[in-house]
């Protein structure tokens, strides 16, 4: 017998699960008992690259899976760098007795975000914005191929979470308040991963994706009054049986229809309203992993928790991996505690209290996706899209995706666009920062102002847009206002990725005091745009009045060149708000279909500047409705949407300024049923919006 000491002999390279001509049931079937206990646990393990300081732990412990935390990058942060760093860590796995590959994963959540040079998308709350799935669909393209061009064949990205509290600091990570439009966003798992099947997976230019955080991460409440604690964006989530499937559940099965491979619990607590359970931390629910995710919905995948989650659950460490494993997690992000971790699943195991069906589950679950994504057969980074990263057709995309994400929510007296022949005086926190302007997830963790990476300020996109004209910039408005047409005064938030949300302004989403003194200087001496680049909405109140043009600009990301587009009228501004724009912070919470619904700006608001803007009144509304109840009928997607365009539009103009609650409530609506096909309602709120203006 082989000593205690002795590496056990490589597998013969016939071994059917190294044949790729196989089905991949059949090699899982083949892998699977091969394994140790030890080395099935090693795979439910994935640590962060800084952790791993001796490289041989792969080997010794058998990692399933090596992660790079927001901004954990290799040195120089180059392409090459990323693909030697992971290469490396490949060779130690591969050195093992059944040679099983690393999965090597990231949070590339607008882009291959902690590359430097990459191609910054705007974050979701933008491309919600859009109304694009196709847009969403693209970029996530772009992102996938960047990403996997650097050796990382897993992204922890989209997060599907329906943001119903903007006080919420990760709402910028969301699509919108309305799960219809969260659900038809999971486009972005096709960009990211190809055809449902996951047969694209081996490509060089796609990634598994992750769904998160599941589930309800967007609903968590919390007072304004709370601050200072790291877990203001991971509360409790109180709803209805009813709320939690129409509200937050909705888009996960859409994404287990497209084929995510992977699904990433959430750090809030779910309370279930008369469950009788209380408030549970997501990563304890078994009804929920188990019961829904995996048995209701069918998700085949495998679900990694999320960081150091687990050491949330009350009881001790030995509870929090039994309960977490039992509950349905397959592979746990252990950042720095996986010997720990690694030792405690085993003896929880060999105790029996974690079955071993469980853990071959999870494992099966794991491998499965391995053998998708083609790793045992190109293990290591194919670099050979490289070039690409940060090219000019990818930043085409983000620079679409930042126009399109563009929503003017105010134009009196048609300030926008801009013209070239007018002088122009620029101002404002955000008119000239690439860091401000891509928020979180950028280069580090919580992102950063300043030139943090390559790209195009929204100063500098004006200047380009605008060459032979004058652009006075001055960041604080000091420079005299005399002798300009018109003031651009960009406004908003400094980055931050999770914990409190707006870390540098404390958290009460109104402009900081140079941004309000800037917007009162400019606009009180011309006629002036304001745009917020912010993740999440702002409360402007009272100074809306002193605006001419208002802009939610969101996080455009590195091209500020496609807000510039919008500016200047290169294109048509067509985003509109994903979420409610709320009056002031005491109505918060406020979401589309709320029985009091009295918001600044509605969802769905949006104006335009086209040249022919629709004309028309109620004739005209009558004769859409008509054309609105046919495109139903016949599920006529393009023509329905057309329609109720054209009636929004219609009905804004008549609106104008005048949002009130009557007006507000039904014109909202009507952009929720527009999702869901339904156009002859949809037009019909619309009309209701219309008499009440
Ligand atoms: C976040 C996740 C992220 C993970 C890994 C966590 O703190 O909540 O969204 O995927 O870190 O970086």
């Amino acid at each position: 017998a082989a000593a205690d000491d002795e590496a056990p002999p490589r597998v013969s390279k016939d071994a059917p699960y190294l044949n790729a001509k196989l089905p991949i049931e059949k090699r899982v079937a083949d892998l699977l008992p091969r394994m140790t206990l030890e080395e099935k646990v090693g795979q439910m393990t994935q640590a962060e690259r800084g952790a791993v300081t001796d490289q041989s732990d792969i080997a010794t412990y058998g990692l399933g899976s090596i992660l790079s935390g927001g901004g954990s990058t290799p040195t120089p942060n180059t392409p090459e760098a990323w693909a030697e760093m992971i290469n490396s860590f490949q060779r130690t796995a591969l050195s093992t007795r059944l040679g099983i590959p690393l999965i090597y994963g990231v949070d590339a959540v607008h882009g291959h975000n902690n590359l430097a040079g990459a191609t910054i998308m705007p974050h979701n709350i933008g491309l919600g914005s859009s109304r694009e799935p196709q847009l969403a669909y693209e970029a996530a393209k772009v992102t996938a191929a960047e990403t996997r061009a650097t050796g990382i064949p897993w992204d922890f990205a989209p997060c599907l979470c329906v943001t119903r509290d903007d006080r919420w600091g990760r709402a910028y990570e969301s699509f919108g308040e309305d799960p219809g439009l969260v659900e038809s966003m999971a486009t972005v798992i096709q960009g990211l991963q190809g055809a449902p099947s996951g047969k694209d997976l081996k490509r060089n230019d796609k990634v598994l994706a992750s769904a998160k955080h599941f589930v309800g991460d967007g609903g968590t409440e919390y007072g304004s009054s709370t601050t200072g604690t790291y877990t203001i964006d991971q509360g409790v989530t109180k709803v209805t049986r009813k709320e939690l499937e129409a509200v937050h559940l909705s888009p996960y099965q859409d994404a287990v229809d497209r084929g995510v491979g992977t699904v990433m619990p959430s750090f809030s607590s779910l309370d279930i309203v008369g469950d009788g359970k209380g408030a549970v931390k997501m990563h304890a629910r078994a009804d929920m992993i188990n019961g829904v995710l995996k048995d209701r919905m069918g998700f085949d995948g495998f679900v990694i928790s999320d960081w150091e989650a687990i050491n949330q659950l009350p009881g001790d460490y030995a509870s929090d991996v039994r309960t977490s494993v039992n509950a349905g997690l397959d592979m746990i992000m252990v950042p720095n505690a996986y010997k720990d971790f690694h030792q405690t699943l085993l003896d929880e195991a060999k105790a029996g209290r974690v079955s071993e069906k469980r853990i071959d589950d999870a494992v099966s679950r794991i491998l499965t996706q391995k053998f998708k994504l083609g790793l045992f057969e190109n293990p290591y980074a194919d670099t050979s899209g490289a070039s690409k990263i940060g090219s000019p057709g990818h930043r085409a995309v983000a620079r679409e995706a930042a126009a399109k994400s563009q929503v003017l929510l105010k134009n009196a007296g048609g300030v926008l666009p801009l013209k070239k022949s007018q002088k122009v005086y620029v101002a404002g926190s955000n008119a000239d920062d690439i860091g401000d302007q891509s928020g979180g997830w950028t280069i580090s963790w919580q992102g950063s102002s300043g030139d943090i990476t390559q790209g195009t300020t929204i100063l500098e996109g004006m200047r380009k847009a605008a060459p032979g004209s004058t652009i006075t910039y001055s960041k604080e408005a000091a420079a005299p206002t005399s002798g300009h047409d018109v003031g651009v005064v960009v406004v908003g938030e400094t980055p931050y990725a999770e914990g409190m949300g707006d870390v540098g302004n404390g958290h009460d989403m109104v402009l900081s005091a140079a941004d309000q003194a800037a917007v009162d200087k400019v606009c009180g001496a011309m006629k002036c745009a304001v745009l917020i680049v912010s993740g999440r909405t702002q409360l402007i109140g009272d100074r809306l009045g002193d605006i001419d043009a208002l802009v939610a600009s969101w996080l455009p990301g590195t091209e500020g060149d496609g807000v510039v587009d919008v500016l200047y009228g290169k294109r048509d501004f067509t985003g509109q708000l994903p979420v409610t724009w709320p009056k002031s912070e005491a109505q918060l919470p406020i979401n589309v279909g709320d029985a009091a619904y009295d918001p600044q700006f509605p969802y769905g608001w949006g104006l335009t500047t086209l040249k022919k803007a629709p004309g028309g009144g109620a004739a005209t509304l009558k004769g859409l409705a008509v054309a609105a109840a046919v495109a139903e009928r016949t599920g006529s997607e393009k023509a329905g949407r057309a329609i109720v365009t054209k009636a929004r539009l219609l009905v804004q103009q008549k609106i104008g300024s005048g949002i009130t609650q009557t007006v507000a409530k039904p014109f909202a609506e009507a952009d929720r049923l527009l999702l869901t096909g339904r156009y002859g309602q949809a037009v019909a709120k619309l009309t209701a919006a219309y008499r009440a203006a």
